[in-house]
């Protein structure tokens, strides 16, 4: 249960990192202290980081049929980084990984700052212990704590493959408090992973045409980590016969691909003209 001295510190963090020098600069002559909007302008959107989920030791969900997440993030990533390449060759394109390889959760948020992304994409499939199931469609989440059961629930399934990973201990602290200071420290980027998300889930309805279970928020580990904005896309459910054929296909993985990148365009627009 949260009390009140936490709130008291969430709103000192808040108002610390919402400090009035953030948003007006005052004239030399203080007498006058005019206040006066900044004119900053925002960074272009020149390197944008593609997370492909899950990797090598670590095969992600598993369809009914036996194909394997980490294939289909795979596939849609590279597919995603080609169209890119093509539609904004100014712009850098990172990857996680590009093949199949194990690569820890700490390690993407670290090769996203450390190539200074601006934009920080995840690719996973969502999943049923039950196969096949009748759930289905796409959602795409941003960082905050879980306000639903089946978002905490999406996230735990996520987080869990941490199991593979030889300090797992270094997530051990990581709670609903983290990611509610994480976001409110990272307020201007969570606005921001709220747009992208918003239009990823309308892209992909044009593009995909699935059912869009639409934005959600929950405290997945691989996005505390990548500090910029950033958003985890649940491509479709692969213990789902139907999305599983559509995530296999080579054709529905590219409509995932085109989806995005509209989304993309969509946001750079924002992005740079905020
Ligand atoms: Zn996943």
């Amino acid at each position: 249960m949260l009390k009140f001295p936490f709130f008291a510190l969430c709103f000192f963090l808040f108002n610390l990192n919402f400090s009035p020098t953030d948003y007006y600069h005052y004239s030399n002559d203080d007498t006058t202290a005019v206040k006066t909007k900044p004119k900053k302008k925002h960074p272009k959107l020149d390197v944008i980081v593609l997370d492909a989920g899950h990797g090598g030791k670590d095969p992600g969900a598993i369809g009914t049929k036996g194909y394997q997440e980490k294939k289909v993030t795979l596939a849609i990533v590279l597919k995603l980084g080609e169209l890119l390449k093509t539609e904004f060759p100014e712009t850098e394109v990172v990857y996680t990984r590009k093949s199949d390889k194990f690569i820890e959760l700490y390690r993407r948020g670290e090769i996203a700052n450390e190539s200074k992304g601006k934009l920080f994409i995840s690719i996973h499939c969502n999943s049923t212990p039950e196969k096949p199931t009748k759930a289905g469609g796409m959602a795409t989440y941003i960082l905050r704590p879980g306000k639903t059961d089946a978002a905490i629930k999406v996230a735990a399934r996520e987080n869990a493959v941490i199991e593979y990973e030889k300090n797992k201990k270094r997530y051990d602290a990581l709670s609903d408090i983290d990611f509610i200071l994480t976001s409110m420290s990272r307020s201007q980027d969570v606005k921001f992973s709220e747009k992208f998300a918003s239009f990823v889930q309308k892209e992909l309805k044009k593009s995909v045409g699935l059912k869009s279970n639409g934005v959600e928020q929950a405290g997945f580990f691989v996005l505390v980590g990548a500090s910029m904005p950033n958003v985890l896309i649940e491509t479709a459910y692969i213990s789902n016969l139907k999305e599983e054929s559509l995530l296999k296909s080579s054709a529905g993985q590219l409509k995932y691909a085109k989806g995005i990148l509209e989304a993309i365009k969509k946001y750079k627009e924002v992005y740079e003209g905020s």
